[in-house]
């Protein structure tokens, strides 16, 4: 068995028949069933204790320091739990895939019913409801990537309707560097940028409050061990380096994105805020997810550093995702927030591995924490789109909320909510639980 099959092999871990002796991890829709057990740093809202690694089950979250102090946690999981008594995942996460599934195999074992551990560990549960979360990871460096050939498709073809997909798309992962300050975690809210653009028509640029501000539905992929400079991760290794995976938004400023982005990319139309979910889902959490990575008979086969047998075999990952959009005025008229779209993970036309691979083939250094965003999740259907720069065509043909409001892009007030889940034939349900942000008002430009 070779390494990437280490990662995405089924073990007792995964037995969908597994009940957690907290009862609320066992409901049928439960996003934290026994069979996820995704970390996140946490601490009770509103204290000032510091914050701490936690596992959420059900509607509840275990206390890692807590737990290893208990005494919870033996053989090939001590040391890695010792890496979990901190306030941030890197140091777990450098210790590689061995580590974290040790970890793991531990965590169901004293999560699951029969435990005889339940009693000390019920003192270690918080409950999520009293809980607030900080971003999970020292973030070295993220990178963006551009991973759906639908949604640069899509986005092409308003640029540049008679050359959509540029012709370096099909062969490598177009990705940029990103900016890993302005990183932010869920429910913090994010304001209108201020910048510069040249409106339609105009001679001149103006510094404005952006016009057409814009969420991306992303998956976050974190590094867990990197790789010394130099040496590249090649693909079937590839795997072994990457953690876990979030709920990820990156906010986009699409007047500014369009004055700035020629000839170098995106630069302050991206680097104002970016969203990740409280919650890490390992990749051998989602192991019984995976599906075929496929390349269509038309298109260039990948150059052989970027091609395995083991992907074509299992290099996907179904991941469901939608878009939920609830305006000011919805909410106070207690109206639900509305669905603007769904699209699957298993759609990107470059894999997790892929990414990876191709970001390190030139030598570059991973670290540990750093986190790559997939790009925009669009689905082959219009309606599957994973931003309002598709779903409205570019500001063209505005979207209807319930409340008799219409949306191109995003208006003050709007809470933004992504959500991620997983099934299969024969495994249980997991999910990512959610991100989310509220768009507050630009800050007044001073003349
Ligand atoms: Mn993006």
């Amino acid at each position: 068995m070779n390494l990437t099959s280490a990662v995405t092999r089924l073990n007792e871990t995964h037995d969908p028949a597994l009940r957690s002796w907290v009862d609320s991890a066992n409901q049928p829709d439960c996003d934290f069933s026994i069979q996820n057990l995704p970390f996140g740093v946490f601490r009770r809202a509103g204290s000032d204790e510091s914050f701490r690694i936690g596992v959420a089950i059900g509607d509840q979250i275990l206390d890692l320091s807590a737990a290893v102090a208990a005494g919870a946690f033996d053989g090939d999981a001590a040391a890695p739990a010792r890496a979990c008594r901190a306030a941030t995942l890197n140091t777990f996460m450098a210790m590689g895939a061995h580590a974290w599934s040790a970890m793991r195999l531990t965590l169901s074992r004293i999560l699951r019913d029969g435990s005889a551990l339940q009693s000390t560990l019920q003192p270690c549960l918080a409950p999520q409801a009293l809980a607030e979360y900080a971003v999970p990871a020292h973030i070295g460096d993220y990178t963006d990537f551009y991973t759906s050939v639908h949604h640069a498709t899509n986005i092409g073809r308003l640029l540049r309707p008679d050359n959509p997909l540029l012709p370096n798309y099909k062969w490598l992962p177009i990705g940029y560097h990103g900016r890993s300050s302005s990183i932010v975690i869920s429910g913090q809210a994010v304001r209108r940028p201020v910048s510069q653009v040249m409106r339609p028509g105009a001679s001149a640029p103006v510094l404005a409050p952006s016009a057409r501000l814009d969420y991306e539905l992303e998956v976050g992929v974190y590094l867990g061990r990197g790789n010394a400079l130099g040496e590249p991760i090649a693909l079937d290794q590839a795997e072994q380096h990457v953690f876990g995976l979030c709920l990820f938004n990156d906010w986009s400023a699409r007047d500014v994105q369009g004055w700035e982005y020629q000839p170098l990319g995106p630069f302050l139309s991206k680097n104002f805020a970016s969203t990740v979910s409280p919650w890490v889902v390992t990749l051998e959490a989602l192991a019984p997810y995976r599906a075929a990575w496929t390349r269509a008979e038309g298109d260039p086969q990948p150059l052989p550093y970027l091609d395995s047998a083991e992907l074509r075999r299992q290099g996907a990952i179904g991941i469901e995702l939608e878009v939920t959009l609830q305006s000011a005025a919805m909410r106070e008229q207690g109206l639900a927030p509305h669905r603007l779209s769904h699209s699957n993970f298993r759609d990107a036309y470059w894999s997790v591995s892929q990414m990876v691979a191709h970001h390190t083939v030139n030598g570059c250094n991973l670290q540990s924490g750093d986190l790559l965003g997939s790009g925009t999740q669009s689905g082959p259907t219009p309606e599957q789109a994973g931003s309002l720069m598709e779903l409205s065509l570019g500001g063209k043909q505005p979207l209807g909320l319930p409340s008799g409001e219409t949306r191109t892009f995003l208006e003050d007030g709007d809470t933004v909510v992504f959500r991620g889940h997983c099934k299969a034939t024969g495994a249980a349900r997991i999910g990512f639980g959610e991100v989310r942000g509220t768009v507050l008002p630009a800050r007044s430009i001073d003349a």
